[in-house]
């Protein structure tokens, strides 16, 4: 049998009509950008999030760049990041001209560990960002705790976390602001790149709109040095279709993780940890195994296919050779990305195809 990691098959299914119709709508009214679907996935996702204010921009990267921007974080500033963390996190600390500063994860949850961060701030710290990691939120009470302490600001990404919730509140309402990403792999994907900026703070949202938009405030007057980050009124209407469907999917996904925890048994596999706060809506499966790459052959021999969330650890990329880390800098991360495997986890998993994926792991 062959499971491949992820597909859009049913997903694409189920919404292809009204897809086709948004199109087609779109065209006819030939208005491109910051039109009406804009506003209403700006309104639509406030909504759902459970914040005054949402506003749609380029992508996931860009989301928190603009915040960033938005919060005047730039050179000589410093921002606490997860040291695993898919590596926009940390290159949109870069790219504002600020420097990340990396907070090891927890081993069991993947999400960084709140109680090293005191350890990690210094004058020059500005905020936290928090990364909702493979769909479950990090320990917000205490990273809002140290962070009003400290009087930083705290930043979600939450760029895979759409519906994830912690105490009953949506990933993306839980901190100053929260950037998302739209990328069509994510839980809320576009049909190309899209992200999305929410707070409940109507100053910063209107910042981050002019940010997105060069600036601009009104048509030719530009407060700031902005960007172009606009999201497309195709993606804004693609998502307005998606958007009421996020919760069923997202607890289809529940399904598949909740038979992956309840039959996956053998003793060379540890299986991700759920916090008792979270809703988790994993993003990601993510498995450890010391055979890790024995493992991954294993199964893709077997016609399943996986993948590595991350191999290569932030502080050990090329790109970051700057900040001269070596190997054993952060050795919770190095574990991690030497022993993490994510399994097929997709809406419309067949029971078959989940079984199979079970018995394989379980003759393992
Ligand atoms: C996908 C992702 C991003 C970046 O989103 P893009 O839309 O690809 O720019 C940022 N952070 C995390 C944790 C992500 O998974």
């Amino acid at each position: 049998m062959k499971v491949p990691f992820s597909t859009f098959v049913s997903m694409q299914k189920e919404i292809k009509k009204d897809i086709t119709k948004k199109f087609q709508d779109i065209y006819e009214n030939a208005y491109y950008i910051h039109g009406t679907e804009f506003q209403n996935f700006n309104k639509n996702f406030a909504d759902y999030i459970g914040v005054k204010y949402a506003v749609g921009v380029g992508n996931g990267l860009e989301a928190l760049i603009l915040i960033l921007r938005a919060f005047e974080i730039g050179a000589g500033d410093e921002v606490i990041v997860p040291s695993n963390t898919y590596i926009a996190t940390a290159l949109a600390v870069s790219y504002v001209g600020a420097k990340p500063v990396f907070v090891e994860p927890n081993l069991d949850d993947f999400l960084i560990n709140a109680n090293l961060i005191e350890k990690a701030i210094t004058k020059r710290t500005k905020a936290i960002i928090a990364v909702h990691l493979y769909g479950q939120c990090c320990d917000m009470n205490k990273i809002k705790s140290i962070a009003k302490k400290h009087n930083l600001k705290v930043i979600e990404d939450a760029a895979q976390a759409h519906g994830a919730t912690y105490k009953g509140k949506k990933a993306g309402a839980l901190g100053d602001a929260a950037g998302f990403s739209m990328y069509p792999g994510k839980n809320l994907g576009a049909l190309g790149d899209a992200g999305a900026v929410t707070t409940n703070d109507k100053k910063l949202a209107e910042k981050v709109l002019a940010l997105s938009n060069y600036g601009s405030d009104y048509k030719y007057h530009n407060l700031y040095k902005g960007l172009n980050s606009r999201l497309d009124e195709i993606q804004a209407g693609f998502l307005n279709v998606k958007l009421p469907h996020l919760d069923k999917w997202n607890s289809f996904r529940n399904e598949v993780a909740e038979e992956y925890c309840k039959k996956i048994n053998n003793p060379k596999i540890i299986l991700p940890s759920v916090n008792k706060d979270n809703y988790h809506v994993w993003h990601v499966f993510a498995i450890r195994c010391k055979e890790r790459d024995k493992l991954e052959n294993y199964l893709k021999e077997k016609g399943i296919s996986t993948l590595k969330h991350y191999p290569i650890p932030i502080h050990l990329q090329p790109a970051y050779k700057d900040l001269d880390f070596k190997k054993g800098d952060f050795p919770i991360a190095e574990e991690i990305s030497e022993t993490e495997l994510s399994l097929p986890m997709f809406y419309g998993m067949k029971k078959d195809e989940i079984k199979y994926v079970i018995d394989c792991l379980n003759e393992f």
